[in-house]
């Protein structure tokens, strides 16, 4: 029987390509997105008309009836949920000082309580089929914080106390849980920098250029698979060596 993958924020960037990926390698997909609801219709048409399997679902993640049903509609659709890959976030740049609450709230709602949402309502389900395998988009800003970037970097630092430890819980259910940290990777949440500002930070990155959501979406698809059945709890960098 096909698996089935529902990966999250799947409307464009990481997502997309990543969707993209299980598609091709004959995996149902669930395409869910929140507000792009043109680039995910399109994506999930074309992949369609392809010869794919491919569902699009509108779901915020932050908000826990909608992570439920987004798992849900996908089990009723497919009859499991083999992979959830929680990759919806949002950035968020500013002194601490000019961070208000209402700011703060809703960066740790999208990254950081939609991961755990959608780990829920999908471990509810891995659970009773003894298997599955999550995978948890982080950052590298979570592994080592980013100036200016308060909210987002501690978000990302909870996404990676989140999987380590469900992967100790979910274990002895036979499910792995894995996060992969991206560095910085070519999509639409890096056009607010300007070239300038791009250029400079390649300049820092070893392997002296950015990542493509298509690399991120490799080691994702890594995770997924049966090679990687002996892994579980880890934080695999897609960094160009920045971090290590
Ligand atoms: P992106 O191109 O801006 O895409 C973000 C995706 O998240 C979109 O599909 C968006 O869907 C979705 N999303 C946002 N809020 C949502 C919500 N409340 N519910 C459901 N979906 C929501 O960004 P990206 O670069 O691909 O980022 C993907 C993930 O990688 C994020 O978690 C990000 O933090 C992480 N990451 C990115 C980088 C980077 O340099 N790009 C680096 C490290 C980590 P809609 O447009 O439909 O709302």
């Amino acid at each position: 029987m096909k698996k089935t993958a529902i990966i999250t924020g799947a409307s464009k960037g990481i997502g997309a390509a990543t969707a993209i990926l299980f598609a091709q390698k004959g995996y149902n997909v669930v395409l869910n997105y929140n507000s792009s609801y043109e680039s995910a219709s399109l994506l999930a048409r074309s992949l369609s008309q392809n010869g794919f399997s491919v569902t699009p679902i509108k779901a915020n993640v932050a908000n826990r009836l909608e992570a439920e049903l987004l798992i849900k509609e996908a089990l009723y659709k497919y009859g499991s949920v083999d992979i959830i890959v929680n990759n919806a976030g949002v950035a968020f740049e500013g002194l601490i000082t000019e961070t208000d609450e209402v700011d703060f709230d809703r960066i740790i709602d999208i990254n950081l309580k939609g991961t755990f949402n959608c780990c829920k309502a999908a471990a509810q389900v891995m659970i009773n089929q003894k298997s599955g395998k999550i995978i948890n988009v982080s950052s590298m800003w979570g592994q080592v914080g980013a100036s200016c970037e308060v909210a987002y970097s501690a978000s990302k630092a909870g996404v990676i106390g989140l999987t380590k430890a469900l992967a100790k819980e979910l274990a002895p259910s036979g499910i792995t849980v894995n996060s992969v940290a991206p560095g910085i990777i070519e999509t639409s949440m890096n056009s607010n920098l300007t070239i300038e500002e791009l250029t400079d930070f390649v300049d820092t990155v070893p392997l002296g250029r950015m990542g493509t959501a298509e690399e991120v979406a490799q080691a994702i698809y890594f995770l997924a698979s049966e090679q990687a059945d002996y892994i579980t709890g880890q934080v695999i960098g897609v960094n160009g060596g920045y971090v290590i």
